[in-house]
This record gives structure tokens, C-alpha cells and sequence, in this order.
């Protein structure tokens, strides 16, 4: 296909450049003397820039006509990355003005991870000048990209093509190797662009990793953007969403999160522009509830909240599609479809929303049921990242078992604790409370939480080396609070009292009427344990 600034061209020009198809390089060639010598000069005679797409085996895939200082290389999306590293394609282009590899040209072989990117020098007569060689480099933990060969003579060029690029494919996905390839988490790269407080976005961005590996992905990296203003289409301007997309490329990425809840259509152009998959706050935060949902309520619950958010993404395609039918008139088959799967959605809601009406009666009835159990519960309640886990795994650790204490699991988040003397309780984490949670994510998230209306202890763990500690506490008896939980028996825990000196511990501790811990430290937590089992078993 021939792409670009093609008007104003001749009638033979044009078929000249069509003609390029036809021929082929060798596998080995960067491109064939002559075909250089075709582009060349045609670039000459029009004052274009010219360029090819070329695959591995030497077919041509596409000419592109540029104006004189640059080419706009078409959509490769028919050409996906997928997994690979490298796209197989490489482009060939010519240079009119005796400069070498520009900074766009750099740009597009990065963020179109393309095999080679080569500009030729168009001399006077027409003739291949010299050719400089870009390619992409191996992650060197410095931040550099790519690579440019010093310029050498067309004619002199002294160049294996195929191995090279096998070669640099090779070595690329070496570096991503430091991946185990079982290992079938989502690897991220963390964004957050604000315009607000520096210290705000740093310390929610921070949540953000916290709540990233809690859905279990790996968090490769994190960049923070400040524009000077919000841009509509991608948050950011369109250079620095380049330099996010081949950062997140470079890095192994396979997916983006952003910090922001992003709008239908961002969500889609930032899409397309990384060949990510990309995800906001919200869908985060949704699913982790989901993987954490337990009963058929929080699932319900969970998944209604996750439809009503894909319920507006999916008028937004609509209105697209009625824009591009707009012209013509009448309805699309296209616009139809998705007027039947939002009436499907909408349904679905509505289901969902009589199942929920009938599932909190059955809540009702069970719990009843529950009362009396000889087996008393303790749940986890807390911020994210305060230690909740830790501390839950560490209480079954063998040190602590040394203290004649035993525990069992049950399963990842609820095991059973073995007190001395025959006594047992079960001890549940929860998922971390999390700072601003948004409004229609409360029913989500409370349902998630719907197993502490059976606990009979609330242990209520705070980070005590947080400079918001006393917010954390509030934000978290609050959130108790609306889930008529305010009147549970709770132990409010400090933890982390290894990261502060003793005294504010102490201090902080007795004001707050609290236990101090650090979970690192078992010999911390015999006090916690002996507390307990008193408040547990009453005695
Ligand atoms: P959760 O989100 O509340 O479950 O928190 P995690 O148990 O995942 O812990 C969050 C981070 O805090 C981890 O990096 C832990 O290693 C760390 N952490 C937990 N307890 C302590 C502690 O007592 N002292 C210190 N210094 N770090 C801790
Ligand atoms: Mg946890």
C-alpha cells in the first residue's frame, strides 16, 4: 500500500512508486543497492522524503511519501507485537537534507519497536549518500533506549541484516527473561498525572503499588507526570505519552495502570497508542474485590459495580460509531449491536440488583443461624500496607509456634489460631481499607467485608510509623461505622515499631489506648497474643 503525501505527484511518479513493490531485498540487505538507488532518486525528483516498510524476508510492505524534512508512518496494528519484542518490520527511508537519524525518527523506533530504523542520504545527484543505522537496546537500568551505528558509506555498508536483527531480537528478550516465563502475573508500569499537590500524588501513587501487588501484578516501575494542564485525549501530551509508552515497553510491561480514573475515551486512545492493556484506579481497586469476594453477595455486589463502570464505556463506542454513520444517515448494524449489548447490561443490572435484594435477606437468616458458634472469630480490619498479612503470616510461623502456640491454615486469608489449653479461634484478613474510596465502589467494598458482621473481634492494625496515622484510624473507624460495625469488640494494634524509637511508641500507644507491635519481631507480639486470647475467650 502506498501511504502519505502523495498529491501533486505525476502520473508516472506515482506509478514509479508503485512499481517498488515489486521488488525485494535480500534477507541479508538492509535494502538492495538498487532499490536504495530507485528511492533515492525519486526522493530527488519530488523533494519528498520516501519510505519502506520491509519485512524480515526482504517483501516490501508499505511506501510511505513524506514532505521533505519527514514520513508519518501508517497504523501497524495489523502487525501486533503480541508477546515479541521486536515488530519484524523495518523501515528504510531517505533523507534530504544530509542529517542523520532525527529524534521522531528515534521516537518511531521505539514506541513501533521496529527491527531497524534507517535514514539514507539523498546526494546532490540523486545518488545514496551515507546511511545511518538506529536500533533498540536492551533495558540498561539507565534509562537509554536505542542505539545509533556511526554513519558509513551506502555503497561501503557492510551489514548483515537478518543476523544483526536476530542477534538484537535475542538479547532483547534475554533481558525480559529476567521474567520467569511460568510467571503469568501482569507485569506494570505504574503512571500518575496530576496537576495537584506533588505530595498528594506521590503518596497516592504509593497506594497505588500497594494495591497493584495486592491484586497480585508485578510493579516493574512508576512515573509520575505533572502537565500543566490536563490534556483531553490522553491525561498527558502526546510527547510524553510516547516517552510513558516506550518506558512501559522497554521495561517488559504488559500492562499500564494509571492512577487517574480515565474517561471511556482515554482509556481507548491510550490503548491503542501502547497496545496495553490499560486499567484505571477504579477497575484496580474492582478487581481486587472481585478476587476477594467471597460470598455470593460480595460477588453479586462486586460485579454489578464492575458493570455499571463498562456500562458508560460502552455508550461512549456507540457515539463514536453514530458519528462516523452520522453523514450517511440511519443506523449502523454496528450501532445496533451495541444498542443490544448495553440493553443487555442494563438488564443484567437490574437482575442483579433483585438477586442482591433477596441475598441480603438470606444473610440475614444465616447469620442468625451462625449465632452460638463454638469457634470464635477475629478479623483483620486496617489500611492497606499497614501489615495486616504480615502479621497474619507471621503468626503462624514456627517462632511463634515455639511459644506454644499453634496455628493451622485454613486457606490464604482465614486460619485457625490454637491457644493454649485446647482453646481455638479463626483469624481472617481482609482486603486493606483504601484512602478516598469512591462512592459507588462502598457497595463493592463493603460486601467484600460482609464475613465481619460473624466476627466477634475486630483487630484493628495501624501503621504506627505513618505520618497520617491518626487520619488512617479515623478514616477506618468511620468506614466501621457505615457498616454498622461501630459497636463490634475492637483492639486497635500499632504496629511497626521498629521503624519509630521507643518512646513515641510508648507514648503514642498508651494515648491511643493501643497495642504496639512490629510484626518483624515476634518476641513483640506475646503481649498482643496474651490480650487475645483474654478479650477472646473472656477469661
Ligand atoms: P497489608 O496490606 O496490611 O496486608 O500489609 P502487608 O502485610 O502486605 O505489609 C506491607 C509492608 O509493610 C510490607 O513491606 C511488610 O514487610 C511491611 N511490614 C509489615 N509489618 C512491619 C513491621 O512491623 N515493621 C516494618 N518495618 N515493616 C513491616
Ligand atoms: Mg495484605
Amino acid at each position: 500500500m502506498l501511504f502519505g503525501y502523495t498529491s501533486g505527484l505525476k502520473p508516472n511518479q506515482l506509478r514509479k512508486l508503485s512499481q517498488l513493490y515489486r521488488r525485494k531485498s535480500l534477507p541479508a540487505q538492509i535494502v538492495s543497492p538498487e532499490l536504495a538507488r530507485s528511492i533515492t532518486e525519486l526522493s530527488h525528483e519530488i523533494g519528498r522524503q520516501i519510505g519502506l516498510l520491509i519485512q524480515r524476508q526482504g517483501i516490501i510492505e508499505a511506501i510511505i511519501v513524506g514532505d521533505e524534512k519527514e514520513i508519518v508512518i501508517p497504523d501497524l496494528s495489523a502487525y501486533r507485537l503480541g508477546g515479541k519484542r521486536l515488530r519484524g518490520l523495518r523501515c528504510v527511508h531517505t533523507h534530504l537534507k544530509h542529517e542523520s537519524l532525527t529524534q521522531d525518527d528515534l521516537t518511531d523506533l521505539a514506541l513501533l519497536r521496529l527491527d531497524l530504523m534507517v535514514s539514507i542520504e539523498v546526494l546532490e545527484n540523486g545518488l545514496p549518500g551515507s546511511a545511518s543505522i538506529g536500533h533498540l537496546v536492551p533495558p540498561d537500568g539507565e534509562g537509554k533506549v536505542y542505539e545509533i551505528l556511526p554513519p558509513v558509506s551506502f555503497h561501503q555498508i557492510d551489514f548483515l541484516c537478518d543476523d544483526f536483527v536476530a542477534e538484537l531480537e535475542k538479547k532483547l528478550s534475554q533481558s525480559g527473561a529476567a521474567f520467569d516465563v511460568h510467571d503469568k502475573r501482569e507485569r506494570a508500569l505504574l503512571v500518575s498525572v496530576s496537576t495537584g499537590s506533588r505530595f498528594e500524588q506521590e503518596d497516592s501513587l504509593e497506594e497505588l503499588k500497594e494495591l497493584a501487588r495486592s491484586d497480585n501484578v508485578v510493579v516493574l516501575d512508576a512515573v509520575i507526570q505533572r502537565p500543566k494542564k490536563i490534556h483531553p485525549k490522553y491525561l498527558m501530551g502526546s510527547g510524553k505519552i510516547k516517552e510513558v509508552v516506550i518506558r512501559a515497553l522497554q521495561a517488559g510491561a504488559t500492562l499500564l495502570i494509571i492512577d487517574q480514573n480515565l474517561s471511556p475515551g482515554q482509556a481507548k486512545s491510550i490503548g491503542e497508542i501502547s497496545e496495553m492493556k490499560v486499567i484505571d484506579r477504579n477497575q484496580l481497586i474492582l478487581d481486587i474485590f472481585a478476587q476477594r469476594a467471597n460470598s455470593r453477595e460480595g460477588k453479586v455486589q462486586v460485579e454489578l459495580a464492575q458493570l455499571k463502570y463498562l456500562l458508560p464505556k460502552l455508550s461512549e463506542r456507540s457515539t463514536d460509531l453514530s458519528r462516523l454513520t452520522g453523514g450517511i444517515g440511519g443506523r449502523g448494524p454496528g450501532e445496533t449491536r451495541l444498542e443490544i449489548d448495553r440493553r443487555r447490561v442494563r438488564e443484567k443490572i437490574g437482575r442483579m440488583e433483585t438477586e442482591l435484594r433477596s441475598l441480603s435477606l438470606g444473610r440475614e437468616q444465616r447469620r442468625n443461624k451462625r449465632r452460638g458458634t463454638p469457634i470464635p472469630i477475629i478479623s483483620i480490619v486496617g489500611y492497606t500496607n499497614v501489615g495486616k498479612s504480615t502479621l497474619l503470616n507471621v503468626l503462624t510461623k514456627s517462632e511463634v509456634r515455639s511459644e506454644d502456640l499453634l496455628f493451622a491454615t485454613l486457606d490464604t486469608t482465614s486460619r485457625r489460631l490454637r491457644f493454649p489449653r485446647e482453646k481455638e479461634a479463626i483469624i481472617t484478613d481482609t482486603v486493606g481499607f483504601i484512602r478516598e474510596l469512591p462512592k459507588d465502589l462502598f457497595n463493592a467494598f463493603a460486601a467484600t467485608l460482609d464475613e465481619l458482621q460473624d466476627s466477634d473481634l475486630l483487630l484493628h492494625i495501624a501503621d504506627i510509623s505513618n505520618p497520617r496515622l491518626e487520619q488512617q484510624i479515623n478514616a477506618v473507624n468511620d468506614i466501621l461505622a457505615q457498616l454498622h460495625l461501630e459497636d463490634k469488640p475492637k483492639l486497635l494494634v500499632l504496629n511497626k515499631i521498629d521503624k519509630v524509637d521507643p518512646e513515641t511508641a510508648k507514648n503514642l500507644a498508651s494515648r491511643l489506648n493501643a497495642i504496639p507491635i512490629s510484626a518483624l519481631q515476634p518476641a513483640s507480639l506475646i503481649n498482643l497474643i496474651k490480650i487475645l486470647e483474654e478479650k477472646v475467650f473472656k477469661i
